[in-house]
């Protein structure tokens, strides 16, 4: 057979060994054992191999800012977006370029093939911000599939004007709109602006929504209804919901229903929610990080997420999406192999609902996106935080790591 590379010897999620996968023309053209045909072959030892990674929620445009924003020495601070805000002006298109790429490579080098970006386009910066990813998500369309989300970080409905660049990012094809309400001083009347645009220009909805400690005041109920009368189910997604940490199972149960029911998924981001949630406190500190695991068994859509690196509101990070998860299940304590095999598919297959991407996964067909891991199973991958050896997009290899090997005497 006319192929161009023949992956051999993977171990597959469902537990299936000694698996050949056939690559031709960037897509997945055979599965089976000992395939055979022309072209190059690369054995992957066994090891696991799953689909790329999706990283669901990310901000680009705002990675390593840290050296022009530090974070405060005061633990009880919580003016992240303030101080990040004030540091805006600094980021000119090439400036934006250069951070965002640097972390983009990095998040390539951990295995990611998909991406959904925020991008803001607040007075401060404009579509500075927005023509630098642009630019970015062509040049790395070899590498990855890069989704433009346009929001609004610092208020919408009070500001006024604003609103223009998100219709002129629209207008150039981002692909999702998105909001903070919580930075507006009227929140419900934000939530309105995002469904009303994401209707007019036919576009996905993805919002920050629901951070903070109690679980009063839940915007969610909002969204859905508007999901609902708008018909938009499948197409909303909300990040953070560090309140829902604060529900009691069941009502966090029936949150699960609700949302399934509407077609609204939830990224949860721990990195994040960890640093900031909670500041008000100086001992049993809440740790503001909703269980996905308690979402997903209700039916909901969920994935885990990254958010940002090296930033006010994320100040770590090596952009290993993998080394996100662990940290979430550390958090949620789910630790048994069924918990930690859900945990990688809020990285992989579940993420992917999120963007929509019904051509995502290891099936005949479907591009040849392809992680090769140092472990058996998606759940040691994840308790171990191991690195991925190699990975390919569209079945061109993008990357590989040598696995370390000590020097003996
Ligand atoms: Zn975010």
């Amino acid at each position: 057979m006319p192929y161009d590379l023949i992956l051999k010897n993977a171990r597959l999620a469902d537990g299936r060994d000694g698996i050949d996968i056939a690559i031709a023309n960037g897509c997945i053209a055979a599965i089976g054992r000992r395939l055979t045909g022309d072209g190059e072959s690369i054995d992957a030892g066994g090891r696991f191999v799953s689909p790329g990674l999706v990283e669901s929620h990310f901000h680009l445009d705002k990675a390593r800012i840290l050296d022009r924003c530090a974070p405060p020495k005061d633990r009880k601070a919580t003016d992240h977006m303030k101080r990040t805000a004030a540091a805006k002006h600094t980021f000119t298109e090439e400036d934006v370029y250069a951070r965002a790429s640097a972390t983009l490579e990095q998040c390539l080098l951990n295995g990611v093939t998909h991406m959904r970006t925020h991008v803001e386009v607040d007075p401060n910066v404009e579509l500075r911000g927005y023509t630098a990813i642009e630019r970015l998500a062509k040049d790395y369309a070899w590498a990855i599939d890069l989704e433009l989300c346009v929001f609004l970080q610092e208020g919408w409905t009070n500001v006024e004007g604003a609103e223009a660049n998100v219709v002129d990012a629209l207008k150039r094809g981002a692909t999702v709109v998105g909001g903070a309400p919580k930075y507006d001083t009227d929140g419900p009347a934000q939530i309105r602006r995002i469904f009303a645009l994401a209707k007019e220009y036919d576009v996905d909805v993805d919002i920050h929504l629901d951070g903070g400690h109690t679980a009063d005041d839940l915007d969610i109920f909002q969204v859905m209804e508007l999901t609902d009368k708008m018909g938009w189910g499948g197409r909303v997604a909300i990040g953070h919901g560090s309140k829902y940490s604060c529900l009691p199972p069941d009502e966090l149960a029936a949150l699960g229903r609700r949302l399934a029911g509407s077609g609204v998924a939830v990224s949860v981001l721990p990195a994040t929610d960890m640093f900031n949630v909670g500041r008000h406190m100086e001992h049993s500190v809440i740790r503001g990080v909703a269980d996905a695991n308690a979402l997903i068994a209700q039916g909901a859509t969920c994935s885990i997420a990254t958010n940002n690196i090296m930033n006010p509101f994320t100040p770590f990070g090596d952009c290993s999406l993998v080394r996100i998860a662990n940290l979430y299940a550390n958090v949620v304590q789910r630790g048994t192999e069924e918990e930690l095999t859900d945990c990688f598919s809020m990285l992989t297959d579940r993420a992917a609902r999120i963007m929509r991407r019904k051509d995502y996964g290891i099936a005949t067909g479907n591009p040849a996106d392809l992680v090769v891991w140092n472990a058996k199973t998606p759940a040691e991958v994840v308790a171990t935080v191991t690195p991925p050896v190699m990975g390919f997009k569209r079945g061109r290899q993008i990357f590989e790591r040598e696995i370390a090997e000590l020097k003996r005497p």
